[in-house]
């Protein structure tokens, strides 16, 4: 069979799973990587920029390569629910692959804070949504608590396989351009995704399939910035919902893969966010959620700051489908106009 049948399936000798490991996919993965030459004319850089289009997962964002794994390996273990802590698009995933896998899913949101397409998506795959009065990280510190008192597999990101998973990312950036990137631009939250490019771009180093290795670019959103300021937000705030998280699990990780990259975490405002959501759906016809454009917000902050030399190859990371949140996106842009229905009314509105 040659037809795609996910990122187990395509990469399975990097994955922790064996014969016995029933695989449960979606048919993740092998999302584009689209070459954005507008984009990079628009904000005067000089190489080339690649986006990593991870909303065309099949629950609209990167998360599905990580689910695919750890419910996968829940299954293996005789697990019969899963539980997580989400800001909108694990619950998403999570819900989608217990469906599919025929588990039960319990997923914890802060109330309020969820992006009404996620939330949609978990209701309708079936998941048992609860909503805490709190934020992401006090949802977190209750599902880990909840982990160690019943038999209920968490796939958070503090479960190891889901970094696995992420992973194949780096892999299949590489298997497109041949090479790795010099510079990969991304999201940072939990921060696990970061760490789990990190891991991918290593392992395809170890086994001679690269020869170079990127500098690894986390972006955080500025009310929502603990690894950049240095400690936990009690109380993070940003309309990149996604992000908004206060004391990231996977911390810790982030920092090596920025450390023995030579990259950098970093931090950018709402209206960057907002400014590179925008700008690259109007110049490369791409939708991506407003924490996904916190990795291209970052790189026109660098590019505006004559960081680059030029003739660099860098890759972004759009990380989640803009169709998840629409509210935002009719929120920073133009009304639609209302017309009567009259040719002459209309040609007047039209300017060519
Ligand atoms: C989960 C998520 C992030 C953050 O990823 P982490 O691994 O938590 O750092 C960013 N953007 C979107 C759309 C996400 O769903």
């Amino acid at each position: 069979m040659s037809y795609w049948r996910g990122i187990i399936h395509k990469y399975k000798e990097f994955l922790p799973v064996n014969e016995k490991t029933p695989i449960i996919t979606l048919c993740e993965g092998n999302t584009p990587l689209v070459y954005a030459e507008n984009l990079a004319r628009a904000i005067g850089f000089k190489g080339g920029i690649f986006l990593k289009y991870e909303g065309l997962n099949p629950t609209g964002s990167f998360k599905d390569r990580g689910m695919t794994v750890a419910i996968s390996k829940a299954v293996e273990a005789g697990k019969r629910a899963v539980i997580c802590a989400s800001t909108g698009n694990t619950s998403a995933s999570a819900a989608a692959y217990a469906a599919k896998a025929g588990l039960r899913a319990f997923v914890l949101l802060p109330k309020g804070a969820v992006a009404l397409g996620k939330l949609s998506q978990a209701v309708i795959y079936g998941a048992k949504v609860i909503a805490i009065q709190g934020n992401f990280d006090d949802a977190l510190y209750i599902v880990r608590k909840i982990g160690e008192l019943m038999p209920v597999e968490i796939v958070n990101s503090v479960n190891p396989y889901r970094i696995e998973g992420q992973k194949t990312g780096a892999f299949e950036i590489c298997d497109a351009l041949g090479k790795a990137p010099d510079y990969h631009f991304i999201p940072v939250g939990n921060a696990g995704n970061i760490t789990a490019y990190w891991k991918g771009y290593k392992e395809y180093y170890q086994v001679g399939k690269i020869d170079n290795l990127p500098k690894m670019m986390g972006w955080q959103a500025e009310g929502s910035a603990p690894i950049v300021k240095g400690y936990p937000i009690k109380n993070p705030q940003t309309i990149a919902t996604a992000i908004r998280i206060g004391n990231p699990y996977s911390w810790q990780p982030a920092l090596q893969a920025v450390h023995e990259s030579g990259g950098l975490i970093d931090a950018v405002s709402d209206d960057e966010i907002l400014y590179a959501y925008k700008l690259t759906a109007s110049t490369e016809g791409i939708f991506c959620e407003p924490a996904s454009a916190a990795s291209v917000a970052g790189l026109i902050k660098l590019t505006r700051e004559g960081f680059f030399k030029g003739g660099e190859t860098v890759v972004c990371t759009l990380t989640g489908n803009g169709l998840k949140d629409p509210d935002t996106a009719m929120r920073v842009c133009e009304e639609p106009i209302t017309l009567p229905p009259d040719v002459d009314k209309v040609v007047g509105v039209i300017s060519l």
